[in-house]
């Protein structure tokens, strides 16, 4: 139900935490966080973000990239192990997402097929899967990998990705569910909503339909559509009292 992300110099943990608490207005039954710093750490409990930071206490990993999530359960009772992060089968690639994968089903039966075992019940990490397949099949980058996955996918999402390998990067895609991406000084923010964003930086795009962000360390960012044509945006300036 509510996504923020970050990647900078700056701890990524505690912008992730109260990123998370300002998007709790929207409404969840779980919350969770993952880390990237050589390994992903992934933290997640049903619950408030409060329970989240209980647990997560003595844990707080000297991350500078990583995400957290607040889940509104669709597929998938709410528990500690339906929380998102997700992360795929060989726990290279760490998801979170809103909506619904209407086609995870037929999907997953495919995975399965293949090998592939899951862990929650939920339809977002049939997503995860099905990346991490793409990207072995084709030997592709993780942009083209999310890419070519979300043309197979029917459905409403705001997704965030990270890749184990590639703490220089974050990929942020939305068809049905809104993102916008916050631009700071050397760092970004990706959240569903400016709220998380903020108090740290006023400069923002809010991704169209069909859309993906490919977000760097160095500060570079590109915007593309599904069909893989590059677009640029304005940057537009938050307002608010
Ligand atoms: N469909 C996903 C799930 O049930 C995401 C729900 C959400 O938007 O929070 O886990």
């Amino acid at each position: 139900c509510g996504i923020v992300a970050y990647i900078g110099k700056k701890e990524a943990f505690p912008i992730l935490i109260k990123g998370l608490k300002r998007l709790e207005y929207r409404g969840y039954d779980s919350a969770g966080i993952a880390l990237l710093n050589g390994q992903l750490h992934v933290y997640k409990k049903a619950g408030k973000v409060s329970d989240l930071e209980e647990y997560t206490k003595d844990k707080s990993i000297g991350a500078t990239i990583g995400m957290g999530h607040t889940r509104w359960a669709t597929h998938g009772v709410p528990n500690d192990c339906n929380a998102h992060p997700h992360l795929s089968h060989s726990e290279s690639i760490a998801i979170i997402h809103n909506g619904i994968i209407e086609n995870y089903a037929s999907l997953k039966e495919e995975l399965q097929k293949r090998g592939y075992v899951f862990h929650s019940d939920t339809d977002t990490e049939v997503l995860a899967n099905l990346i991490e397949e793409v990207k072995k099949q084709e030997k592709c980058a993780l942009e083209d990998a999310v890419r070519i996955a979300l043309n197979e996918v029917v459905g409403a999402y705001a997704i965030v990705v990270m890749e184990k390998n590639d703490p220089d990067t974050l990929i942020a895609a939305r068809k049905g569910s809104p993102m916008v991406l916050g631009i700071g000084e050397e760092e970004f923010f990706i959240a569903s909503d400016a709220s998380p964003i903020i108090e740290y930086t006023k400069n923002v795009i809010y991704l169209d339909d069909k859309e993906y962000a490919v977000i760097k360390r160095d500060g570079h960012y590109t915007i593309k559509t599904l069909g893989n044509i590059e677009k640029s945006h304005a940057i537009q300036k938050l307002e608010m009292s």
